[in-house]
């Protein structure tokens, strides 16, 4: 370890004018205390923002669900109108980590968390994302578990969170607030791929700091789910995963909303399967054609070809699982 501050904050206000000194925002620490352990990363001010405000899960009237920054993963998945509107978004929680891990980390801090690519977490080698211009060793390395989909040539590292692939789906907003005031961005452009800037990892601004996770109003009902792929049954992250919201009325898909974990360098929305589902009737050989398209634009690398297909399976799977019955 190293020399920094540590301070906690109690409002809002005396958060961002530490965050805008660069002080780095701390909650449930469970990524940033263990990469701060590796030397990966070696802020010199953390800023405790857990006793902010942002605790709470509220459904307005016109059902937006709005998930505070600061909820715990376990409050968030166990919480009963996430778990009656969005079961995509509670499995998606409980299949994360581990029970301890979900009693800390936050949801804001889960979209934030940095990849598991084991070069990242080996200052001894070459990685882009974790000091810009020295390589990527992953590229030639060993790579099973990386990205097949908006890869670059700087950085193949996939998206290590699962609820961010449910947020995905749903088409979620981030709301944000820092120095110069509140402001929302679509889910889909607040993760960035890692282009030729892997460091640059989100649409954060300096000192800003993520309030909440909106989930707009979907029509009813809503069938959904998580279905995530693993080398073992807990603990792990995904090799691929699907989550899959569906909404069917008078026995014909009239909404689609569909995303993959695992395979991306951010959570994978797939819009090509999605439409291929819109205003058919639910059927076996329409699960296997829509799926066809999860893996449109994969570029695999050495030893993560297998991802193809398993997605594909993941997403037919999961396809099956939520809508099958209709
Ligand atoms: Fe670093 Fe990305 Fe390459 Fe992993 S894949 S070594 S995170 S640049």
């Amino acid at each position: 370890m190293y020399p920094f501050t540590y301070t906690r904050v109690s409002g809002t206000r005396e958060a961002l004018a530490a965050g805008r000194e660069g002080g780095r925002y701390i909650a449930g620490g469970t990524t940033l205390v263990d990469l701060m352990r590796e030397s990966v990363e070696r802020p010199g001010a953390l800023v405790d923002i857990s006793a902010l405000p942002l605790h709470e899960v509220t459904v307005t009237d016109d059902g937006v669900l709005r998930i505070g920054a600061l909820v715990r993963m376990a409050d968030a998945a166990a919480h009963p109108d996430v778990r009656t509107a969005y079961p995509v978004i509670s499995q998606a929680l409980e299949l994360s980590a581990s029970a301890q891990l979900r009693n800390m980390a936050t949801i804001g801090g889960n979209i934030m968390q940095r990849t598991r690519c084991t070069y990242f977490r080996d200052v001894t080698a070459p990685c882009n994302k974790r000091e810009p211009a020295t390589g990527c060793a992953a590229r030639e390395g060993v790579n099973r578990a990386h990205a097949i989909l908006g890869t670059s040539d700087a950085c193949v590292a996939a998206h290590p969170s699962d609820v961010a692939v449910a947020f995905a789906a749903l088409e979620a907003n981030v709301h944000l607030l820092g120095p110069d005031g509140a402001r929302t961005v679509p889910f889909a452009d607040f993760l960035l791929r890692p282009g030729d800037t892997p460091c640059r990892e989100h649409a954060l601004g300096q000192g800003e700091l993520i309030t909440a996770v909106e989930i707009p109003a979907h029509p009813r009902p809503l069938r959904s789910g998580y279905l995530k792929v693993r080398d073992r049954q807990s603990y792990e992250f995904a090799l691929t995963s699907a989550a899959v919201a569906l909404h069917i009325r008078d026995g014909v898909i009239r909404e689609a909303k569909v995303a993959a974990g695992g395979v991306g360098t951010v959570p994978w929305k797939l819009p090509a399967v999605e439409q291929h589902l819109i205003g058919e009737r639910p059927s076996e050989s329409l699960w296997t054609a829509a799926a066809e398209h999860a893996a449109d634009g994969a570029r695999p690398l050495a030893h993560n070809g297998f991802k193809v297909d398993l997605l594909k399976r993941t997403v037919e799977r999961q396809l099956r699982i939520v809508g099958g019955d209709a």
